[in-house]
């Protein structure tokens, strides 16, 4: 054995107790996460671990390149790689408000599409000498991160277009969608059996094609309303597209790391759905069963009417009771702080304040806790809405604060609602709601809203942070 050689197994045994130390971290990361009060600590474990992997693999890659005869070009293009992605990624991570989390994690999982892809395309391109079997397998191995890889990849960029309303949130309902849908499976499936008896160059740049049309397609006949799921779903394919790329490359570490990702954001998926009383094979096979819908966007709903920031306060200042259910709108605002002000006012009033959360308000999971957390709101007084949407009627005050799809009723009334079905915060059985919004314009789901015209509503417009300010100089 040579001394390269011998250098070059010890560097790869290393490496190799480092990944189970990453993983490990990894692994503590998820369980911190899942708990407000530990979350922090969550963070700083996933950093760690992914400090630990990227310093291992890069040193194992100057290894590789220091034993073969490329060692400056290997070296050259570790180093303005991890430049070049680290130098956007911090500028990025450095400028995007919380508002653009969710379409900047879009974004992101894209990339995770793209790299599976390429990294397959290689294992097409380099086919390796292996015996028998071990070449079948590599075969199966490269079909499937192209598909998986394609599919997140267009899927991912539609997501991120619909999130940062680039383009319409409506769900496109193209004639026999279901069948194109299966049809592309089929064809994957045919191709993969082809492919590991047959490797030809076509068929990889047929099922690219067909899976970058299938993700496009899949998040295209997502409405609004459901996209939460879609953005878990494909966090979840971006781990599996890791993980493929992972047995690609022969990474352990990828490959753990991926199915942790793949398995955490689909049980994550399944469990918005349920909160959301979707179908989790409706909601993953891009809207399956879904047609158009028979409801009409332009109802006349009636006369909506105003209120002012005195009597707001006034309101507040005789309540006994008052619930706060926050949206989108606060995050847009930054009111949270404002939000927490008042709470903090009313309770030394002896007012019961208590939060209503919904589970997809705002544009990612865990969006408002997030918000109330860094405002110092008390984790007791947040309550979630299956805790709190029982004691609704017997609230005097409900604040809506820039939530709007979160408290339409037409999810509970009207069948035909895009948004039926889907359980909401039932603040239009309080006494009064005074509902913080700019304008009468619909929320995120594009669905207009009959709470604003019910007799015990009244609209208090504009940026729901200044309208904070007034009421808290009044209280
Ligand atoms: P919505 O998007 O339904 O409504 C937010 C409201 O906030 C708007 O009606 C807007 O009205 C108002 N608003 C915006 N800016 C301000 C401001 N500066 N001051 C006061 N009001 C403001 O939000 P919800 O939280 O109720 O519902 C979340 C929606 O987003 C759901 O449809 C959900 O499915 C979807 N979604 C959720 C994700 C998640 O993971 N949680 C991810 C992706 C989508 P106006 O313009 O008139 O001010």
């Amino acid at each position: 054995m040579t001394n390269d050689t011998s250098a070059l197994l010890s560097a790869e045994s290393l490496a190799g107790a480092a990944y189970i130390v990453a993983a490990l971290l990894f692994i503590f990361s998820l369980a911190g996460l899942s708990k407000h009060e530990t979350a922090r600590s969550g963070v700083a474990y996933g950093i760690a671990g992914m400090s630990i992997a990227l310093l291992s693999t890069a040193w194992l890659a100057l290894q590789n390149a220091f034993t073969n005869s490329q060692a400056a070009l290997g070296i050259a293009l570790l180093l303005s790689a991890v430049t070049i992605g680290g130098t956007i990624g911090i500028r990025r991570a450095r400028v995007v408000q919380m508002t653009g989390m969710p379409e900047l994690i879009a974004l992101l999982h894209s990339f995770v599409g793209l790299a599976a892809v390429l990294v397959a395309w290689n294992g097409h391109l380099e086919d390796p000498s292996l015996p028998g079997a071990l070449k079948d397998i590599h075969h199966a191995e490269v079909f499937i991160g192209v598909f998986i890889g394609a599919v997140t990849f267009t899927g991912s960029i539609i997501a991120y277009l619909k999130l940062s309303a680039r383009i319409q949130s409506k769900p496109l309902v193209l004639p026999g969608k279901n069948f194109l849908n299966l049809g592309a499976l089929s064809t994957f499936v045919g191709l993969t059996v082809w492919y590991v008896l047959d490797p030809q160059l076509w068929m990889l740049v047929t099922v690219t094609a067909v899976a970058l049309a299938l993700g496009w397609h899949l998040v295209a006949s997502i409405g609004g309303g459901d996209m939460p799921v879609v953005v878990s779903m494909l966090n979840s394919y971006s781990g599996w597209a890791a993980a493929a790329a992972g047995f690609l490359l022969n990474n352990d570490l990828l490959i753990v790391t991926g199915a942790l990702v793949g398995s955490s954001g689909a049980y994550l998926s399944y469990i918005m759905c349920k909160a959301m009383n979707r179908s989790f094979i409706s909601v993953i096979a891009g809207g399956f069963g879904i047609t158009a819908s028979a409801f009409k966007a332009d109802l006349n709903l009636g006369e909506h009417r105003e209120i002012s920031t005195e009597d707001t306060a006034e309101l507040l200042r005789n309540a006994s009771s008052v619930v706060i259910t926050p949206g989108y709108g606060m995050a847009v605002a930054q009111a949270q702080h404002h939000v927490a002000d008042l709470t903090r006012k009313l309770r030394e009033r002896d007012v019961d304040v208590r939060f209503g959360i919904h589970p997809v308000a705002g544009r990612l999971p865990g969006h408002m806790n997030v918000l109330l957390a860094e405002a110092k709101v008390p984790y007791d007084i947040v309550l979630e809405m299956d805790e709190i949407n029982d004691e609704l009627s017997e609230t005097e005050v409900v604040l809506v604060i820039g939530a709007n799809d979160t408290v339409n009723p037409a999810a509970a009334e009207d069948p035909g609602s895009p948004l039926a079905g889907m359980p909401v915060l039932r603040v239009w059985e309080a006494g009064n709601v005074v509902i913080f919004k700019r304008s009468m314009a619909s929320g995120y789901a594009g669905v207009p809203n009959p709470l604003f015209f019910r007799d015990n509503s009244q609209m208090l417009f504009g940026d729901a942070k200044e309208r904070m300010e007034e009421i808290l100089q009044r209280i």
